[in-house]
């Protein structure tokens, strides 16, 4: 009996050699480019909707809202049922007056990071939560189903896919759901500020906002607009590269609204940034009408997919 269990003890290291090395092989045998294809296929049309459903549902996430801390502590909590157990909030003090009315108001940037190999340097990938509604009282009722659930679907998508995947990228991934960006882009000039200030490495900053409209989906090509800013052109430039390998998008650059959102503070704070935004805008726009049933989520995980392969590609 001894005897023949020994010999079997000495097979153990051998079998289980073999057991990793299987398990290990399809990881080894992708290439780069088929690694990235892999990963970008797993986003999925009906998780993005999902998203947008359960943050219209919030009815309103206006930065002078009560219930904006909630609003911040049910996003970070996704975050830690994706694998991101250190989600927290990052918070900042905001005095503005509105509709005649000054509020001083703690405001809550949600932040969950996926440590990198290489420890100093990092990639932000973030989109502001908030919400606003011209014709309604925004305090009560802002859906916001595509500006800007769309861009933290999308970040909550890649970041869920990422974790799932095991993923170890090279910069440590900062994800972020700015807050108040639509009273004056405070969340991201608070962020990009303590960023700058803390001299930290930053490969560089992907931005969403406004992602899931498109006005008329039966013309083709589908078209994504890609922001850059005068220090990311190179960036831009491998950005569209990987959009028609990646996504059914055809890319094109229109920089008009390049300081309308949350990218432009971290240009401003030196970093290289780019904002992925779509090609037509609605009439709902900052109304009570920006509804999930407007949106297009097929026409959304293209664009995901196109800039989620930036993100591996630049990650590897
Ligand atoms: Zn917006």
């Amino acid at each position: 009996m001894q005897t023949k269990s020994k010999k079997y003890i000495c097979l153990l290291p051998a079998f289980l050699m073999l057991v990793v090395f299987t398990a290990c092989q399809k990881e080894f045998t992708l290439t780069k480019e088929e690694y990235v294809q892999h990963i970008v296929e797993q986003v999925r049309t009906d998780s993005l909707e999902s998203y947008v459903r359960w943050m219209e549902g919030m009815g309103t996430r206006f930065a002078l809202a009560d219930n904006r801390r909630e609003v911040a502590v049910r996003i970070r909590n996704r975050f830690i049922a994706f694998g991101y157990p250190s989600a927290r909030l990052d918070s900042f003090y905001l005095t503005r007056t509105f509709r005649e009315i000054t509020y001083s108001l703690w405001q809550y940037n949600v932040v969950a990071s996926l440590e990198g190999r290489e420890h100093d340097s990092f990639i932000i990938v973030g989109a502001h939560y908030d919400s606003y509604a011209a014709d309604s009282d925004p305090l009560t009722l802002a859906p916001g189903a595509n500006d800007n659930a769309s861009g933290v679907a999308a970040v909550l998508e890649i970041a869920r896919i990422i974790r799932k995947e095991r993923f170890r990228p090279e910069h440590t991934i900062r994800f972020v759901a700015f807050a108040a960006e639509e009273l004056g882009l405070h969340g991201s000039l608070y962020q990009a500020g303590k960023e700058a200030a803390a001299g930290n490495k930053i490969a560089m900053m992907i931005n969403y906002d406004m992602i899931s409209y498109i006005a008329d989906p039966s013309s083709t090509p589908w078209l994504v607009n890609i922001i850059h800013y005068d220090n990311s052109l190179a960036l831009r430039n491998e950005a569209a590269e990987l959009c028609p390998v990646n996504s059914t998008l055809t890319p094109y650059s229109d920089n008009t609204s390049m300081n309308r959102s949350d990218s432009y503070p971290y240009y401003m704070s030196g970093f290289k940034a780019l904002f992925f935004h779509q090609s037509d805008i609605e009439t709902t726009y900052h109304t009570s009408g920006d509804r999930v049933s407007a949106g297009n989520f097929d026409y959304c995980s293209e664009i995901v997919k196109a800039s989620f392969a930036l993100i591996v590609d630049k990650n590897y």
